[in-house]
């Protein structure tokens, strides 16, 4: 007859808990008073570490045999309630204890004051933009979409309506087929220039939908804040939004096209503005591609004057 050890009723619910059967815990012994050995720590209640409790495995093995018992049925039974309750522990699913995550909100996290009319540098514009929540397009951008690559004075500034689903991946302005096809208008009106590209809204529109009058609001300051920072000497509005927004006249593209009105800065600047379709316009529409060539000739006429 195996000689067991006397558990602990704090014992029994800890094995009961690792899957062992509660048949097989009512042939061991009842328990010392939990006062006399039990840890500290258990008689207070306290949670133990994943860590801990595979030591209490092994501690379950050693204080049901006393001493080793010889190999035979009841130690064959207690061996695989041990493998049953580590199985259990080790698989998926089973609820490990874990040490309890540092609440979000207890990390301090660097507050970012969005005030692009103050700002003196890209980066730091650029870190507001990352933060900002001014509208509604915060809550489905996967990234902001703030400009390409960083010139200092380009040629040209080309500014469409809003990020579009390839931009939102790459945080690129005008990727996809759209910004391709821009991009070789460019290159066969006007192939050395240099070129900084952005767009009037840093979030995208879910669904591709133009921006709404509040949206464009509340994202203008950070436009007007990225043209005194990248001074560019040129700017090219692509589709009817940027070129009202830009020019400040609430007129129709065609009246628009065609001329070189003026976009004044936050410097009061005066800067040579040209406005002509979007290229997402021209794919769809590939009967007004005369009507940007021409648009692009005025380009070019107006890089060929300085
Ligand atoms: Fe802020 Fe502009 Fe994005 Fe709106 S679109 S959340 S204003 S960065």
């Amino acid at each position: 007859m195996i000689d067991f050890q006397a558990i602990s009723p704090l014992q029994r619910t800890w094995l009961l808990e690792l899957g062992l059967e509660r048949a097989f815990l009512a042939r061991l012994p009842q328990a010392r008073p939990a006062s006399q050995s039990a840890p500290a720590q258990e008689q207070a209640g306290t949670p133990v570490a994943p860590a801990a409790v595979e030591r209490k495995l092994d501690d379950a093995s050693s204080f049901v045999t006393k001493p080793a018992p010889a190999r035979g049925v009841a130690s064959d039974a207690m061996t695989a309630a041990r493998d049953q309750a580590l199985a259990l522990l080790r698989k998926p699913g089973a609820r490990p204890v874990v040490a309890a995550p540092v609440e979000d909100s207890l990390a301090q996290k660097p507050t970012v004051l969005i005030q692009p009319e103050k700002t003196q540098d890209m980066a730091s514009l650029l870190e507001q933009v990352q933060a900002c929540q001014e509208c509604g397009l915060y809550t489905g951008r996967a990234q902001v979409v703030f400009g390409s690559e960083l010139l200092v004075e380009p040629d040209w500034m080309i500014i469409g309506e809003a990020p579009g689903t390839s931009d939102d991946r790459s945080a690129q302005p005008f990727d996809g087929k759209a910004g391709l096809l821009l991009q070789a208008m460019l290159n066969s009106a006007i192939p050395n220039a240099s070129i900084y590209k952005t767009h009037l809204v840093k979030c995208r529109p879910l669904g591709n939908r133009p921006p709404t009058q509040e949206e464009l609001a509340a994202c203008r300051a950070f436009l007007d804040a990225q043209i005194r920072l990248v001074q560019p000497r040129r700017l090219l509005a692509v589709g009817l939004l940027a070129a009202v927004a830009l020019s400040g006249r609430d007129e129709d593209l065609e009246a628009l096209r065609g001329q070189t009105l003026a976009y004044t800065d936050s410097l009061g600047r005066s800067l040579p503005l040209v406005v002509t379709y979007h290229p997402a316009s021209l794919l769809l529409r590939p009967q007004h591609k005369a009507n940007a060539w021409r648009d692009l000739s005025l380009l070019r006429e107006l890089q060929a004057q300085s």
